[in-house]
C-alpha cells in the first residue's frame, strides 16, 4: 500500500517545496511532498514520519480500520475517489446498516419478562446453534435475535453492495454481533463503525465512511442520527422482538418472543427492503453509463425516491 502511494504522489514531487523541518533525511523524496501530510499512524505521519501537530490537522480519526490511524481530508478524498471508480468497475454501490431494531433486536438479561422467562427464552438462547437466531451475549448479559431473513438478505446484497455496520453501540458490542451476522468475515471485514468512532456525539456521519458518500445507500430505523445526510437514508420498520423493547417504546403489548411469534421472513421488512435494494442497483447502473460522475449523488437520490415510492404505494 505504502509503495503505491508513493507512486501517485511522485510526479508532484518537484512543484512542491520541500518542508524545512520535516524529521529524517531531507534527501528522501517522500518527505518533499509533505505537508499536507496525508494521515497518521501512531501519531507520526505514514509518509513523512513527522510527529502530529496537535493543530495541524483537520482530519478524521479511522480507529475501527485500525487503532491509531487518523487521515488528512486530502487523502480521505483520494481513497474516496479511487474506492468509488473501483466500486462502479465491480458494479457495487455502498450500503450502511444499522443494528438495533434494523437488523436485530436485544435484551440484558435482567430486562427479561416474567412471561418470557416462563417461556425458557434463555434456555433457548443458551443452545449455540450457529444456524439459529437467538443467541447469548456471553459476558455482556444480553440475548440478542437475528431478524427473519437477514442471513439472506445479507448473502444476497453482498453481492451489489461493499457493507458497513454502523450503530450507535459500543464497539464490544458491535464486534460480538458482527460475528453472529458475518461467522466467516467476508461481508464486512474490519468496516464495523462503532459509537467510539463517530465524530459528532448522537449523530451518525459518512465522515467515518472510507466511500464515496454519492454512492451510499443507508439503512437505519433512526431517522435524526442522520440528519445530514436524508437523502441516503431509507427508515426501516422498527424490529421489536423483546417485551423490553416494546416497553422501551411505549407499546404495551405482547411482544414476539410472549406470542412465540415472528415478523414473517420471505416477505417479511428486511425481504421487501432487498427487492428495493435490487431496484435502486439495477436503475442507478441501467442509467451510470449514460451520466457523468457528477451527477451520481443526485442519481442515487432519485433512484432511492423512485424505489421507495413504490414500496409505500404497494402498500397501501
Ligand atoms: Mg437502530
Ligand atoms: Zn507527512
Amino acid at each position: 500500500k505504502r509503495r503505491k502511494v508513493k507512486v501517485q504522489y511522485q510526479d508532484r514531487e518537484t512543484a512542491i517545496r520541500p518542508d524545512e523541518d520535516s524529521i529524517g533525511s531531507s534527501e528522501d523524496a517522500q518527505i518533499k511532498i509533505c505537508p499536507p501530510h496525508p494521515g497518521y499512524f501512531g501519531g507520526l505521519c505514514f509518509r513523512c514520519g513527522k510527529r502530529q501537530d496537535e493543530e495541524d490537522v483537520p482530519g478524521v480519526a479511522f480507529g475501527y480500520v485500525h487503532k491509531g490511524l487518523r487521515l488528512g481530508t486530502t487523502e480521505i478524498d483520494r481513497l474516496r475517489g479511487s474506492d468509488l471508480k473501483n466500486l462502479l468497475r465491480e458494479k457495487k454501490l455502498i450500503l450502511i446498516l444499522d443494528l438495533d431494531h434494523t437488523l436485530i433486536n436485544s435484551t440484558k438479561l435482567h430486562d427479561i419478562s416474567a412471561a418470557e422467562n416462563n417461556l425458557g427464552i434463555q434456555i433457548a438462547a443458551s443452545k449455540d446453534d450457529p444456524n439459529g437466531s437467538l443467541f447469548t451475549l456471553e459476558g455482556m448479559q444480553m440475548l440478542t435475535k437475528l431478524r427473519p431473513f437477514v442471513r439472506k438478505f445479507l448473502k444476497e446484497a453482498s453481492n451489489m453492495f461493499e457493507m458497513y455496520i454502523y450503530t450507535m453501540g459500543d464497539k464490544a458490542y458491535a464486534i460480538e454481533i458482527a460475528k453472529l451476522l458475518d461467522p466467516r468475515n467476508v461481508y464486512f471485514n474490519s468496516k464495523v463503525i462503532s459509537n467510539s468512532d463517530c465524530t459528532q456525539r448522537h449523530q451518525k456521519g459518512l465522515d467515518m465512511v472510507l466511500g464515496a458518500e454519492s454512492v451510499a445507500v443507508i439503512l437505519d430505523d433512526t431517522e435524526y442520527v442522520w440528519q445530514k445526510h436524508k437523502e441516503n437514508l431509507i427508515l426501516m420498520e422498527r424490529y421489536h422482538y423483546f417485551a423490553s423493547s416494546c416497553r422501551q417504546f411505549g407499546f404495551s403489548v405482547k411482544s414476539l418472543s410472549e406470542l412465540m411469534q415472528d415478523e414473517r421472513g420471505s416477505d417479511g421488512a428486511l425481504a421487501t427492503i432487498l427487492d428495493v435494494l435490487k431496484r435502486i442497483h439495477t436503475i442507478f447502473f441501467d442509467l451510470v453509463g449514460y451520466l457523468s460522475t457528477c451527477f451520481y449523488h443526485k442519481l442515487l437520490s432519485r433512484c432511492l425516491s423512485t424505489a421507495v415510492h413504490k414500496l409505500d404505494s404497494s402498500k397501501h
